[in-house]
């Protein structure tokens, strides 16, 4: 009973992805609190309590529930009954089918739990949505009573720090030795992971979109500086992590307040400082900090810095004026064009692993406030502007309006259910598979993708890195978490390569 136990159940937020092959701020954070405050700890995902539990993979696929081990998963049952405290990590904003991990329900959870603890160990629960008291109550009544002896929301490092304010407030001073102290979770990780690395909170728009989680969080806006980021990232990268992304912040660009030099900067001292970094990879922009000089120059710094297959995803969420007036979206429909245009205009280009440097990233909502039967018109003609525009983009994501305490708390008619379904259909096959083609031609060469799921007889790889795109070999188990190079043979879907090993 003198150890601490942290229960991994993935973590996906508007700003910030803790779901394998990535790994939240959260679970790593309070490894941190407990290293400072000299506390022995195991770290666990539910894949570990899955296993224990006698899930196996199957002949023709692996089973992605049990995919994401640690080297602690032998020792589960032992590790769980003699434990003091009991950190169980959770809060998924969409209800995502993952390519090689399933977050758990509450009652999976639970009836784990009940199987493996020990009445005597006390169980938190940090649940990483819920930024208003309204949410946070709604969460609360859904979770399973009697379950947990706390829910705790916000930041997991302000629990620890004994934060009696706003618990979604960054304490960034202290942070600094958490966040350093944070990589020895790598000590207990089986699997390579991709770090994700907090860079500021609050957004620089004020007021914000109305139906927006970062505003509901009601931050200021603030940074963490770019010493402490390059120690965060070195401590992780000695430690063997090769894989980050600046993706905990709702938008890169605001960095110092649009800062070049800041910006430029905090990529020179993590290259000086970690030479061997694979893939870095940045998260979130606002196109409305794209189309200005500053934005210009920013977008020049990270295509020079950071590593090929990045993206800059764009909330744009709508191209309908009604709704972008109603919701107070983000930049004009002119500086989405114009946007996307800059962005290529630096990133186009291939890199060494066949993928273009920097692309657009498009998300799209389905829900909004103003939406009528002309948005989806809206957004097929602003498509169809760009596809002609010979400008590409890597990635669309289209999604339903999801409630501030996450996707599984949401209801939708079946009208509305088949309605997105058409949405989604039109979308994809007006854009999303034309400009696939076009990103990703017939016989282009792509190297680095990580062999990362076996399905059906079939192997999924991707590479370690943001939205990476999905390459299917067909008929072929190749061996997990080696790197491969393929050529490109066809297409399945509207994300999905078909390859061939070379
Ligand atoms: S620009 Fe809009 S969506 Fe992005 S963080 Fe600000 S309020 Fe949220």
């Amino acid at each position: 009973m003198d150890y601490d136990v942290i229960i991994d159940c993935y973590t996906d937020e508007p700003s910030g992805l803790g779901v394998p092959p990535f790994l939240s701020v959260h679970s790593r954070y309070i490894v941190g609190c407990l290293e400072k405050q000299n506390i022995k700890y195991y770290y666990l995902t539910i894949d570990d309590l899955r296993y224990a539990n006698g899930e196996h993979h199957f002949a023709q696929s692996f089973n992605k529930r049990i995919l994401n081990v640690t080297k602690n998963k032998d020792n589960v049952e032992s590790i769980i009954k003699n434990a003091k405290n009991i950190y169980v990590v959770m809060g998924c904003f969409v209800k995502y089918e993952y390519v090689s991990a399933e977050p758990p329900t509450f009652s999976e959870v639970e009836q784990l739990l009940h199987k493996y603890c020990d009445n005597n160990s006390k169980k938190l629960l940090f649940y990483s949505l819920g930024g208003s008291e309204l949410t946070r109550k709604s969460i609360k009544e859904t979770v399973p009573q009697n379950l947990f002896d706390e829910i705790i929301f916000g930041n997991t490092y302000n629990y620890f720090l004994g934060e009696t304010g706003h618990k979604f407030k960054p304490n960034y001073d202290k942070l600094r030795e958490i966040a350093v102290l944070s990589a020895r979770i790598l000590n207990q990780l089986e699997r390579p992971l991709v770090f994700e690395i907090e860079t500021a909170t609050g957004c620089n728009r004020n007021p914000g979109c109305t139906f927006c989680i970062e505003g509901m969080r009601g931050l200021p806006l603030q940074f963490r500086n770019k010493e402490d980021i390059t120690q965060e990232i070195k401590s992780l990268y000695d430690m063997g992590a090769r894989y980050f992304r600046l993706g905990r912040q709702p938008n890169f660009y605001a960095y110092q307040n649009c800062n070049v030099n800041e910006i430029e900067q905090l990529f020179q001292m993590i290259w000086d400082a970690c030479p061997n970094i694979k893939t870095l990879h940045i998260d979130n922009v606002s196109p409305h900090n794209v189309n200005t000089i500053e934005g210009e120059k920013i977008t020049e710094i990270v295509a020079k810095y950071t590593t090929a297959g990045n993206i800059t995803p764009f909330g744009i969420e709508s191209f309908d004026p009604v709704v972008r007036e109603k919701c107070n979206l983000n930049g004009t429909i002119e500086d989405i064009h114009k946007s996307i245009e800059i962005i290529n205009k630096y990133g186009k280009k291939r890199g060494d692993n066949g993928i273009p440097k920097l692309l657009p990233g498009i998300n799209i909502i389905y829900g909004l406030d103003g939406q009528s039967n002309e948005t989806l018109s809206h957004n097929l003609k602003n498509f169809e502007k760009i596809l002609s525009s010979g400008n590409w983009v890597r990635r669309v994501f289209a999604r339903k309006l999801t409630s501030p305490y996450g996707e599984q708390f949401d209801r939708y008619t079946s009208e509305e259910l088949e309605e997105f379904s058409n949405w989604s259909n039109e979308i994809e096959e007006k854009f999303t598979i034309p400009m696939l083609k076009k990103v990703f031609p017939i016989d282009l060469v792509i190297t680095e993708l990580r062999m990362e799921m076996y399905k059906d007889g079939n192997s999924i790889l991707r590479q370690m890195a943001t939205c990476p795109v999905r390459v299917v070999i067909k008929n072929k188990k190749l061996k997990l978490d080696e790197f491969y190079k393929i050529r490109v043979i066809g297409y399945e879907g509207n994300r999905t390569l078909i390859g061939e090993v070379i």
